[in-house]
């Protein structure tokens, strides 16, 4: 398919559902041929859905469910789009969430199992990914976008630690692979999104979807806590992705931190907000 990644074949973690499905869709209506992932079946045939709505040909996407913090997983990603694709241009480590406690547990009494799983999630597969797509990239001159958050930023949020914790490690990994890396001729860079209308949320607080629409709305509707008026959107985040993907628009920028600019007000505002919709439950 015509279009800026016209020959591009991509991988995006994360694509069952949220930032990574609209990126994937988005990639492949601009001619990328792209794997799609997650652990999700039902998830994933979501996307599939919304990639053939779109017009997207069979021979241009690959379902390949996997979790992405199992060596197996990550393997069976890059071996299985090699076989229908051939090469690897673009890799978006988006795949990413703020775990609940097993042990409902908050602020600094949330177990080390939490934050080994937390970490795993956001920064280890992270690395693996890299570590292994790295060659494959090497040979494509190729890209790599890892999707991070806001909340790398220097505040601290005292009922989720590990979560923050996990964004500040991954932005200060992508730095040093960025500079690491582009000698081989590979870009890396960072998005690192505000609000945006997932079901992130919903998976890190066990919220229903009401209350998250509730969450989102009330947020976004006060400019003093999210300037722009309103909550993102997975379209514009993956708008932001597919600028850093793309060589043509983005080629002189590398360990870019593409922020969404969220007010002093919003860390306060959030952590009163969230705790009222926790103890709601
Ligand atoms: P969603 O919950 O909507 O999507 C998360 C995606 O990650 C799903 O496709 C999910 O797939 C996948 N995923 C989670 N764990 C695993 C795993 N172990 N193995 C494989 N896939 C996994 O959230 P978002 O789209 O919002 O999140 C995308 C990224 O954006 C994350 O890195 C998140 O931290 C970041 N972000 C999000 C913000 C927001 O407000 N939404 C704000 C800032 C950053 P499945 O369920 O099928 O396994």
């Amino acid at each position: 398919m015509p279009g800026r990644f016209a020959k591009k074949v991509a991988i995006i973690t994360g694509s069952s559902f949220g930032i990574g499905r609209e990126t994937a869709l988005l990639f492949a209506k601009e001619g990328a041929k792209v794997t799609v992932t997650g652990r999700n079946e039902e998830r994933l045939e979501g996307t599939k859905k919304a990639l053939i709505d779109a017009g997207i040909p069979e021979s241009n996407y690959l379902i390949v469910p996997a979790d992405i913090t199992t060596s197996a997983g990550q393997d069976s990603l890059i071996s299985e789009t090699l076989n229908k694709f051939g090469k690897i241009n673009i890799l978006v480590n988006n795949a990413g969430a703020s775990l609940p406690d097993a042990q409902k547990k908050f602020g600094i009494d949330q177990g080390v199992d939490t934050y080994e799983k937390v970490m795993k999630l956001n920064v280890q597969s992270v690395i693996e990914m890299t570590q292994k797509v790295r060659p494959h990239l090497a040979k494509s001159k190729g890209e790599i976008v890892n999707v991070s958050s806001v909340v790398a930023l220097k505040f601290g949020f005292a009922r989720t630690p590990y979560y923050p914790l996990a964004k500040a490690a991954l932005d200060q990994y992508t730095r040093s692979a960025a500079i690491d890396l582009i000698a081989e001729g590979i870009r890396v860079n960072t998005v690192n999104p505000g609000i945006v209308q997932t079901g992130f949320l919903g998976s890190a607080t066990g919220m229903s979807g009401d209350a998250c629409q509730e969450f989102y709305d009330n947020m976004g509707s006060n400019p003093s806590v999210v300037p722009v008026g309103f909550s993102g959107r997975p379209d514009h985040i993956a708008k932001a992705i597919a600028f850093l993907a793309d060589r043509d628009s983005s080629e002189y920028i590398i360990v870019s931190l593409y922020l969404w600019i969220l007010t002093h007000k919003f860390f306060r505002t959030f952590i009163v907000n969230s705790f009222s919709l926790y103890t709601r439950q």
